[in-house]
């Protein structure tokens, strides 16, 4: 089958992470351990697992003009991800978080979004066609809400399918939900988005109704290593994940929606497009990092 095409429109960043023995107290300087630089961001992460599992994906981000945005076009490129409506902002620094990890493992992260704040709703004017071209569209919210906005209603106008994957929660327009047909939150985003708890099945019900009477189509709640909560029309059901032994499940969510746009693009059931994006997210917490850890198609072939 000819690759399917998906837009991916959101935020990149580079991860610096500093292992250190205890956080720093205020005013505190420790000499920490080992210092690690991954490239990140919910949308680059999307993009790039979406890429690996057989997508033809572009992706839409402002990077800054600075050493940072540099490398991230570059592994992009290498990740044969289409990068013609990737900006550069002349004045804000490209994406970073820093992060710092202790012994028991827990971590910090602070972001600073430099250009990724400054991708507009007007810069996607010079993409229009691309959202008329393209299968799926797969947006998170990492980049100014209008941005987000914007980019669903020039696809839903182009009629093509949106996934928002709606992370890190933040309040969101009504006008929004009408253009989604599928919104995929986790366990905590969908608390914080509908203000409901997700304690059980009722529950968990309750709110994907949230979501629906709203105007979204489809809804997907990760649950972590229990798979996903999936419901349409034909109601609520589960779908199970592999058992594995996870290591590491940074970027568990983004590999999840990168197998989901790519499985939808082909024109798989919302099932089996779980199932696959399940089987993809649980390989992907056997390892360490973020896009590193992101399957290739081929590897997915062995896990049951
Ligand atoms: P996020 O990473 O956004 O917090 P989740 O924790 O819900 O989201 O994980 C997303 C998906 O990753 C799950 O739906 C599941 O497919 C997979 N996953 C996460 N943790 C595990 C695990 N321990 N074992 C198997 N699969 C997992």
């Amino acid at each position: 089958m000819p690759a399917k095409s998906i837009l991916v429109v959101g935020s990149s960043n580079t991860d610096m992470v500093i292992k250190s023995a205890k956080f720093p107290d205020p005013g505190e300087t420790l000499l920490g351990g080992t210092f690690f630089m991954f490239p990140g961001g919910k949308g680059a992460n999307q993009a790039v697992a979406a890429a690996r599992l057989g997508g033809d994906v572009t992706f839409i981000a402002k990077l800054g003009n600075d050493i940072f945005g540099q490398q991230a076009l570059q592994q992009f490129q290498k990740e044969g991800i289409h990068t013609d409506f990737i900006l550069t902002d002349p004045q804000h620094p490209s994406g970073v978080a820093l992060i710092t990890v202790d012994a028991k493992g827990e971590n910090t992260i602070v972001v600073a979004q430099g250009s990724n704040g400054t991708l507009t709703a007007e810069d996607l004017t010079q993409a229009e066609k691309e959202f008329e071209r393209t299968d799926t569209v797969l947006l998170q919210l990492e980049i100014p809400i209008p941005t987000v906005v914007r980019a669903a209603e020039l696809a839903a106008k182009a009629g093509k399918k949106v996934i928002l994957n709606p992370a890190p929660a933040t309040t969101l327009p009504e006008t929004i939900f009408k253009d989604l047909y599928l919104i995929t939150p986790n366990r905590s985003e969908a608390e914080t988005l509908t203000g409901l708890s997700v304690r059980d099945a009722s529950a968990i019900s309750a709110v994907s109704k949230w979501f629906r009477d709203k105007g979204v189509q489809k809804v997907v709640i990760t649950l972590g290593s229990e798979g996903a909560y999936v419901h349409d029309e034909r109601g609520g059901r589960y779908i199970a994940a592999p058992r594995v032994q996870a290591v590491d499940t940074t970027a568990a969510g983004d590999v999840f929606n990168g197998a989901l746009a790519v499985a939808l693009a082909e024109g798989s059931s919302l099932d089996e497009a779980v199932q696959f994006a399940n089987r993809a997210a649980a390989l992907s917490v056997t390892r360490m990092g973020a896009q590193s850890s992101a399957p290739y198609r081929h590897e997915l072939t062995t896990l049951l």
